[in-house]
């Protein structure tokens, strides 16, 4: 940040009295510019016919990380609640409609400013195509997930944790269970 967006004047980094951290002050109207994390919502979308269980997934259109496959998933907007995003950000990213479950996953990117949030969801048909910002959708079993090539470890950990839960409830019954966990940089080796 470079400029105050209420006057335009320049900013400066500085802790604010009576705070622990550096925030974007207005050198001239004093305007204090707090940020904070984004959240980023998505869903699951599950297709099961006869136990046969398939999740679709989006080939990335943009940067970052085009052409990876991810979970239908986006910044959140003002006005609108999570589960209203989750179901916006899987018609604008694959024309699907859903419907949506419980919060499924919950993971801290601290790094990133980021806070992902993942829905359960149950396709309402197949009639769903790839939106602007995907090259291709489709649905994948688990062992058809491609692995190498998912576009950020949050949707890594989503998958993960949902196919684990869905193979033991189909062991031993059970619902599916939240899961939150934290994302952390990969710390660099000290003989780096
Ligand atoms: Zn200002």
């Amino acid at each position: 940040m470079k400029f105050c967006s209420e006057c335009a004047h320049p900013v400066s980094l500085q802790v604010p009295p009576d705070d622990n951290r550096p925030r974007f002050v207005c050198t001239q109207c004093g305007t204090i510019h707090y940020q904070n994390p984004k959240m980023v919502i998505g869903s699951i979308p599950v297709w099961d016919h006869d136990g046969d269980t398939r999740v679709l997934l989006c080939k990335r259109a943009i940067e970052p990380r085009y052409g990876y496959w991810t979970l239908p998933a986006g910044f959140m907007e003002n006005n609108e609640t999570t589960g209203e995003a989750a179901s916006r950000e899987t018609f604008e990213e694959a024309g699907a409609r859903i419907e949506l479950h419980d919060l499924f996953t919950l993971l801290n990117v601290p790094h990133v400013h980021q806070v992902h949030m993942f829905y359960r969801a149950t396709l309402l048909d197949l009639d769903y195509a790839a939106g602007t910002e995907s090259l291709d959708v489709a649905l994948f079993r688990e062992s058809e997930i491609p692995w190498d090539d998912i576009a950020f470890p949050t949707i890594t950990h989503t998958l993960r944790f949902f196919f684990a839960d869905l193979a033991r409830i189909k062991r031993e019954g059970g619902a599916y269970a939240l899961h939150s966990h934290d994302i952390l940089k990969p710390m660099r080796r000290s003989s780096e």
